[in-house]
């Protein structure tokens, strides 16, 4: 039996937890994920901690890593490459970790690994048109057609955070770029979207400040929240609308925690919202408790031919 080791590197939080094939034995680890500097040794040896932590628990030798990354990432060279929601610039991890490890080190951007979750384990599972799309940190997405995953050139596809949905309000993404998705309904930048919303609105702005005390405002029914909650859903529904013409899935699955925590606002109204060129998808929610892209990092830790596409032909 293989025993692998499951890492999930988000930008706010890493998880990690060991796989024995494909059933997850003892309890997962959490660490926050260094936020502040941006040396490659800091997020080198945080990652060693974390996985020197949880093989502790493990009793039976680790033959294999396999990494989630919340990306852009460089999967042929196993390397980090500009996050925007990191302080990390260009972070080689596959290499150094495989050499202080002595066992094979894969990685793939933590969207493909919760599509593969998803897949695996998840809502997804036995369908062969698939979308996920994570709110969270940032938004990302991974797409599953005709039973392959799409990878572009270095594991990058579906980047759809940077999706343009915008011109009347014209905010800056993480990327630098204006107009984009996640630099609207990403947990990061929703309070700013919602400051900027009642700037134009002349409303004044002595309201919630944090997504979550902005959610929990539209909840006790204060109006002009709800107004702002309404323009977000549509805004999400325009990117969802893209999506859904770009890539004509049986199914999109959501994930992420500020979709998760928030499906009664998000969700079910954006249904109403999306253009019906084509067929609405189902769209569900992640069943997977946020677990998905860790299932799809230990899915990878075995090899880069997976059941849903050869991640080692890039190119
Ligand atoms: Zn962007």
């Amino acid at each position: 039996m293989v025993r692998t080791v499951a890492v999930d590197l988000g930008a706010t939080r890493t998880r990690a937890a060991v796989y024995e094939s494909g059933v997850r034995q003892g309890e997962k680890v959490m660490e926050r994920t260094p936020a502040a500097e941006s040396e490659p040794a800091v997020l080198l040896s945080f990652l060693s901690r974390t996985i020197r932590e949880v093989s502790r628990n493990s009793c039976g030798k680790i033959g294999a890593i396999g990494l989630s990354v919340a990306g852009p990432v460089d999967i042929r060279h196993g390397v980090l490459i500009n996050p925007p929601n990191m302080a990390f610039r260009y972070v080689p991890i596959c290499g150094p970790l495989s050499r202080e490890f002595g066992v094979p080190v894969r990685m793939v951007n933590d969207c493909h690994a919760g599509l593969i979750g998803e897949l695996e384990a998840g809502a997804a599972r036995e369908k062969d048109n698939v979308v996920y799309i994570t709110i969270s940190t940032g938004i990302g997405g991974g797409v599953y057609a005709n039973g392959r995953i799409l990878l572009g050139r270095a594991g990058n596809a579906v980047e759809i955070g940077h999706l343009h949905v915008d011109d009347t309000y014209d905010l800056a993404c993480s990327c630098g770029h204006r107009g984009h998705w996640e630099g609207y309904s990403s947990g990061r930048f929703l309070p700013r979207f919602f400051a900027q919303w009642c700037t134009y609105h002349g409303k004044l702005h002595g309201g919630p400040d944090g997504a979550r005390e902005i959610f929990a405002s539209a909840r006790r029914g204060d109006d002009d929240v709800l107004r702002f909650i309404h323009d977000l859903v549509r805004i999400n529904a325009r990117a969802v609308s893209d999506v859904i013409v770009a890539y004509d899935p049986a199914v999109i699955v959501f994930d992420g925690a500020v979709m998760l925590e928030n499906s009664d606002l998000l969700l079910g109204p954006m249904a109403g919202e999306v253009d019906r060129f084509l067929e609405p998808p189902r769209m569900e929610l992640s069943r997977l408790a946020g677990d998905a892209p860790l299932i799809g990092a230990a899915v990878i830790a075995e090899g880069y031919d997976t059941p849903y596409g050869d991640f080692g032909v890039l190119g």
